[in-house]
């Protein structure tokens, strides 16, 4: 589906305009406000969570990785740091553009290859698949089909994070303070963890690690879900 209210139109558009401009500050290092630093140390957390695990493992040199829905790399650059070999991507052409901006700072041999795409178009193997903070844009009807798309990807774990959906959260959510502004209503899904990982263990993957970060206005949950079928 292509129509200007498809659930994926609305999201790029969004990242390639306002979103851009909000989520390119939060996911920086300039002035914020005060909802927004909190998010940002939110993330944060998420983005060093991921990469604590990597390190635990050791070894990630040469590690495929695919960070899919990368924004503007703030864990893809990071990894690439540790010698993965990254292919990052994201529907936002500007939010790519201004990853590729901010990866200048990488050696050319560490550069992961930044594309403007769609989760779901993606193609290839990884070692990991990961995918951060991506599902909240979207309902659960459609994260089924996303999580598979991913699952396909992985040759060893997909490393999810989603906004777990919880009666505090859900009026956290209605009060609007997680997307400040006039289209918050259409723009923060919160996903049922039980059909998260349902998902995922349909798809092969097996829960082996798990985070939950929780700030004042950030919230997420982190999974790491390991092939035990290839
Ligand atoms: N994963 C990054 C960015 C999170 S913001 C990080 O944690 O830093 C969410 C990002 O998902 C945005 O950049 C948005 O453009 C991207 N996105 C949303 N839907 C997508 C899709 N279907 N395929 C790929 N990227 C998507």
């Amino acid at each position: 589906m292509t129509s200007a209210t498809d659930d994926k139109t609305i999201v790029r558009n969004y990242f390639n305009a306002q979103g851009f401009d909000r989520w390119s500050r939060i996911y920086g290092d300039g002035q914020v406000n005060k909802v927004q630093r909190d998010i940002r140390e939110g993330h944060q957390q998420t983005v060093d969570h991921v990469l604590y695990w990597f390190k635990q493992d050791g070894a990630t040199d040469g590690l495929t990785v695919c960070d899919a829905g990368c924004g503007v790399g703030s864990l893809s650059i990071p990894l690439a740091t540790m010698g993965a070999v990254g292919a990052a991507s994201d529907i936002s052409e500007k939010m790519v553009e201004e990853a590729k901006v901010r990866a200048a700072v990488l050696p050319a041999e560490a550069m992961p290859t930044f594309e403007a795409k769609d989760l779901e178009t993606l193609d290839g193997t990884y070692h990991t698949v990961i995918c951060l903070d991506v599902l909240i844009h979207y309902p659960q009807a459609k994260a089924g089909a996303m999580i598979a798309h991913l699952s396909s990807l992985a040759e060893e774990r997909l490393i999810l994070s989603f906004a777990p959906k919880n009666p505090f959260y859900t009026l956290l959510k209605r009060i609007g303070e997680f997307f400040p502004g006039p289209s918050k209503a259409t723009r923060a899904y919160l996903h049922s963890e039980g059909e998260i990982r349902a998902a995922l263990r349909a798809n092969g993957g097996e829960i082996k690690r798990q985070e939950f970060t929780a700030t004042q206005f950030y919230f997420s949950r982190l999974l790491e879900a390991v092939k035990v079928s290839k």
